[in-house]
């Protein structure tokens, strides 16, 4: 995951940004991070591609076979936004944090309703996409009060009650025929 690995990798977003300087450093970065530094083809899974550097597209590269080009962007939820990934990188470092994205535009110098599709899109893809099912059950079980929780146990006795006397008239019923 992009998010835990940048905030490993970096302390503050102070160090992102000194670090990754410039758009170019942060294609190359994102291109380690999801191909090891070996892009794959995302219309034919080739893994021989050329890297390509346009003077008004920024990095892209060329599959060998079938000759098609893609940049780093290409099967990512940001494929058709223009943002640049510096600016994406700080947006997804903060997510964790829950700024307000008043605050995010501020950061970002992007309006608040670019802010807010941008934080929509981090939420549905990244974050939405952790909650695991155990992760779902720890949510539900930390907002729950000792009342609920003692009302759930309840129910969960007179389930195993139940489940238990209907053994038991099957076991009857069983010998019966
Ligand atoms: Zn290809």
């Amino acid at each position: 995951m992009i998010i835990e690995h940048l905030r490993q990798e970096f302390e503050s977003t102070f160090d992102l940004l000194s670090e990754l300087n410039t758009e170019e450093k942060c294609v190359d970065y994102l291109a380690q991070f999801r191909w090891n530094g070996k892009p794959i083809c995302q219309y034919c899974n080739h893994d021989v591609c050329y890297e390509l550097n346009l003077t008004n597209r920024g990095k892209r590269w060329k599959c060998k076979k079938c000759r098609k080009q893609f940049s780093i962007r290409i099967g990512t939820p940001f494929q058709e936004s223009k943002l640049p990934i510096r600016k994406l990188f700080v947006a997804l470092y903060l997510s964790p944090e829950g700024i307000s994205t008043h605050q995010l535009g501020r950061v970002l110098s992007i309006s608040q309703k670019s802010a807010w599709y941008l934080d929509k899109k981090i939420k549905n893809n990244f974050i939405a996409n952790e909650m695991t099912e155990n992760s779902i059950y720890q949510f539900y079980d930390d907002k729950c009060d000792d009342a609920t929780k003692r009302f759930n146990e309840a129910i969960d006795v007179v389930v195993e009650t139940y489940e238990k006397i209907a053994r038991y008239y099957n076991i009857l019923y069983a010998m019966e025929e």
